[in-house]
């Protein structure tokens, strides 16, 4: 069943910033045929990693080993309307999932900016959306099934195997091969979307309340501009309460999103890089031009957004009073870099939740990301902003960009060290390790004081 898909052998990841050469390829389509590629795999001494859709900037699902693409592995299996448990199969992209979903009335309660990844891959790398009152995507997740290093099928959750669904709700791939997922979904929701250019002190001002005051509250703030674009999406009250605005006809969506955001600002980019000199005021120029609109639609075609302009993304968790702090620090910072930033900063929040490796873990969060333009220098900016963001013990997004080891991240989660031992315990040779895991970690099966 092991067979080379179509295509060079080669995986590269959305960015462009990871690649690598697969010594073996599997499209599995059943469990069965999940558990025979991992056990001819360890029979040939192979490292084995799931692939997702390639959205993380980091290496993490890279392999030279055997890639295992779950493109054939899709689907709802179960679905209950009442109680908004479904289950799906690993390899479903989150669009699949949110239009098969709106088809019986449900909904995820949150997603991010985008939809291309699969349900797997964004859990395995903590994917969130924002919301003070809500976590990331992990935690609407009742139940996990996995094939482990030995070929075996397991279930986990709340009740079974708990320390396993601790650490595998957000797991990296490193505990086993993620088979099917179990998700609590809710019944489908409208949100009113409300997006309009603010002062940019004005919302660091009034940033606790903003976010404590909308269901899904972030911001864009574009460096050396002086305005915030503030996203605000709620849900339109049950009682039907004041007038909401209309949805967006179709042209509009088109022009808003795929003119205005990809293709214009696309145009801007490639300025800004052929003469990086003029970047400043472009970035000025973008935040002055920010417009207000209102439109009310589906929530998860609220959420998603199309982002045709390719980037490379940091993104760190931090406790969220240090936002201010924070934003303050790179106000001074970034317009003294000598290479200019292109893109704009993303200002997100989420609840405190109890998964070993999120990086909301035990504390409500502010998610500062920060992005430049493809091809454009971006080492100096990001290495700043990882230098401001380790004084407030930030967390970095395992899919995005970092340069943190397993030194780094062990004091940063108080269960790091139990997941490695559930690590050492499931897959006690690192068949599913590969050299990204090797750095957050350190070997399969040590201690981090070893
Ligand atoms: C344009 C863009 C926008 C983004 N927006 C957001 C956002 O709004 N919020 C956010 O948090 N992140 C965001 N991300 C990051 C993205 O959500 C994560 O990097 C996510 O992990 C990508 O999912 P994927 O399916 O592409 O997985 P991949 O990147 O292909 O893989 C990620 C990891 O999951 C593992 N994996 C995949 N499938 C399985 C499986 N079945 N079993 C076990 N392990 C598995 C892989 O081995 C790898 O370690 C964005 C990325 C891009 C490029």
């Amino acid at each position: 069943m092991t067979k080379q898909p179509a295509g060079p052998g080669q995986w590269r990841n959305w960015a462009g910033t990871a690649t690598a050469t697969p010594a073996r390829w599997a499209q599995p389509r059943n469990e069965a045929e999940i558990s025979a590629a991992v056990k001819e795999a360890s029979a040939a001494g192979l490292p084995v990693r799931a692939l997702g859709s390639g959205h993380s900037f980091t290496p993490a699902a890279a392999t030279s080993g055997l890639a295992l693409d779950l493109s054939l592995w899709t689907g709802v299996t179960a679905a209950d309307t009442e109680t908004g448990l479904v289950t799906v199969r690993s390899g479903t992209t989150l669009r699949a999932l949110s239009a098969a979903l709106a088809q019986i009335g449900l909904a995820l309660a949150n997603l991010g900016d985008i939809d291309a990844q699969t349900i797997s891959g964004a859990l395995s790398t903590g994917t969130h959306g924002t919301g003070a009152r809500l976590g990331g995507l992990a935690t609407q997740v009742e139940a996990l099934d996995l094939v482990l290093a030995d070929g075996s099928l397991v279930t986990c959750s709340a009740s079974a195997w708990p320390e396993l669904f601790a650490a595998a709700r957000v797991g990296l791939g490193a505990l086993g091969v993620v088979t099917t997922v179990t998700l609590r979904c809710l019944q489908s929701f409208t949100l009113i979307a409300d997006e309009r250019p603010l002062p940019v002190e004005q919302v660091i001002e009034e940033f606790d309340s903003l976010a404590a005051a909308n269901d899904h509250f972030e911001f864009y703030w574009f460096p050396y501009g002086r305005n915030a674009l503030v996203k605000r999406n709620n849900r339109i009250p049950a009682d039907g309460g004041s007038p909401v605005p209309a949805r967006m006809p179709g042209w509009r969506r088109f022009w808003e999103f795929e003119v205005m955001e990809n293709a214009a600002f696309g145009t801007v980019c490639r300025l800004g890089r052929a003469a990086p000199r003029l970047i400043p005021a472009l970035g000025r120029l973008s935040s002055a031009a920010l417009s207000a609109r209102s439109y009310t639609d589906a929530s998860y075609r609220v959420f998603v957004t199309p982002r045709r302009v390719r980037f490379v993304e940091s993104e760190y968790a931090v406790p969220r009073e240090s936002l201010p702090g924070i934003l303050a620090e790179l106000r001074r910072a970034v317009p003294r870099l000598a290479e200019p930033v292109m893109f704009p900063v993303e200002v997100r929040v989420a609840a405190a939740d109890d998964i070993w490796l999120s990086t909301a873990y035990g504390r409500d969060t502010a998610y500062i990301a920060i992005h430049q333009y493809t091809g454009l220098p971006y080492q100096a900016y990001f290495g700043l902003f990882e230098s401001v963001v380790a004084e407030v013990a930030g967390r970095p997004h395992w899919g995005k960009m970092h340069s943190l080891d397993a030194g780094r991240l062990a004091p940063l989660y108080p269960h790091f060290d139990d997941f490695r031992r559930v690590r050492a315990q499931v897959d006690p040779e690192g068949r599913f390790g590969n050299r990204y895991l090797g750095r957050v970690f350190g070997p399969p099966g040590s201690s981090i004081t070893d």
